[in-house]
């Protein structure tokens, strides 16, 4: 990370962590298992009709969607606090250059420099 000085370094460290801890409070709120029986629990003392109850189960699935989410993010942020220890931290993954500080600071999580994360997303799209 040649072109990152200390006060970058330390200001991304600052950024990810606190990343971390937003997304990890997200995970908390949405996976709490007391809020979740609650929840269950209100719901199953009330009458519902057929289409309630296809409403709940989707609102359910929405849910896991949502904590699967937070999970990717926060391995994404752990990834690149992983990185940081060993210096491969903002070298793009699939050309190996420097990617640029501005994207960095933007995207403390990035992978790819921009050029890269183009190609990466098209070639996904199919
Ligand atoms: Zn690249």
């Amino acid at each position: 990370m040649a072109r990152l000085t200390s006060q970058d370094q330390e200001q991304l460290r600052r950024q990810l962590e606190a990343l971390k801890q937003r997304t990890l409070d997200e995970l908390h709120r949405r996976t709490d298992p007391m809020d979740a029986l609650q929840e269950r629990v209100s719901y199953e003392h009330e009458v519902h009709n057929n289409a309630e109850d296809a409403e709940e189960e989707r609102s359910e699935d929405l849910r896991f969607a949502e904590i699967d989410i937070e999970r990717q993010r926060l391995q994404e942020i752990e990834g690149a606090q992983r990185r940081m220890t060993t210096e491969s931290y903002g070298a793009c993954i699939d050309c190996g250059e420097d990617i640029p500080r501005e994207r960095l600071m933007a995207y403390p999580t990035a992978l790819r420099c921009n050029a890269c994360q183009v190609a990466w997303e098209r070639k996904r799209r199919g």
